[in-house]
């Protein structure tokens, strides 16, 4: 009975995930032109015939029209879907790795926050200062809620505010990459230094690649420090203790 409990939430977590999805694909289309989110319903970008309800259905319509509009036939970008699928697949992953527990809570609100400032930030160039400014919040009320000590919430948003603020005054980085690490680190405290390490590498590996291909030299690290982010949140007190275990 326990485990018909525990597979039924987590389906559940799954599908409260890709409907989240659903909706910041909707924030990341319509706010840049200035278009209401609550009003107006969706359509196809090719026809403009509106969808049907039907086919609203996040990841399986989708996957039912074969990635068609269904009345003009023409494709429908997958970036709708790769990112309700993305959604529900961190919302499945908090779930299984906390439990019902106060981080969960947390997760629920980060890894949307987290997605949104990656899509935003690979289609302008920039980090969201209020994705930012969500999870500084989040990290001043966790110094409350959460059992970590309130100095270590500290120490985070600092060790990390320093190396990124030298990388950004190099050049090498956005004020908004330090913002939202300094952030995240007052949530993370001591989990920050995993996230960063990842994010950086990560940052640095594709930079590499992009350049190779594109001969483009500007690296968006928004989505790298995000799978950090995701990553330390999770499994930042894992890592460190076994990084510790290695060197005593
Ligand atoms: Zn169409």
């Amino acid at each position: 009975m326990e485990n018909f409990l525990n597979a039924a939430a987590a389906i559940l977590f799954f599908i409260l995930g890709s409907i989240i999805g659903s909706f910041l694909n909707v924030l990341v289309y319509r706010l840049p032109k200035k278009e209401s989110i609550v009003k107006g319903r969706s359509h196809c970008t090719h026809c403009g015939r509106q969808i049907r309800n039907i086919d609203l259905i996040p990841i399986i319509s989708y996957l039912m029209l074969g990635g068609k509009c269904r009345f003009c036939k023409k494709p429908i970008s997958p970036r709708y879907m790769i990112v309700e699928l993305l959604t529900a697949c961190s919302y499945l992953t908090a779930y299984l790795a906390l439990g019902y527990s106060a981080e969960l809570i947390y997760a629920v609100i980060l890894f949307p926050v987290l997605i949104i400032l990656s899509l935003w930030d690979l289609n302008h160039k920039e980090i969201p200062y209020t994705c930012s400014i969500i999870i500084a919040v989040l990290g001043i009320i966790s110094i409350f809620t959460l059992p970590i000590p309130w100095y270590e919430h500290l120490i985070g948003a600092v060790i990390v505010s320093l190396p990124f603020g030298v990388l950004c005054f190099l050049g090498a980085m956005g004020g908004g990459d330090v913002q939202l690490m300094a952030a995240a680190g007052l949530l993370l405290g001591w989990s920050i230094v995993p996230s960063a390490l990842i994010g950086i590498i990560l940052g640095a590996i594709f930079g590499l690649m992009v350049k190779a291909v594109t001969k483009s030299s500007v690296i968006v690290f928004g989505p790298f420090l995000s799978v950090g982010i995701f990553v330390g949140f999770l499994w930042g007190e894992g890592i460190i203790n076994a990084y510790l275990g290695l060197i005593r």
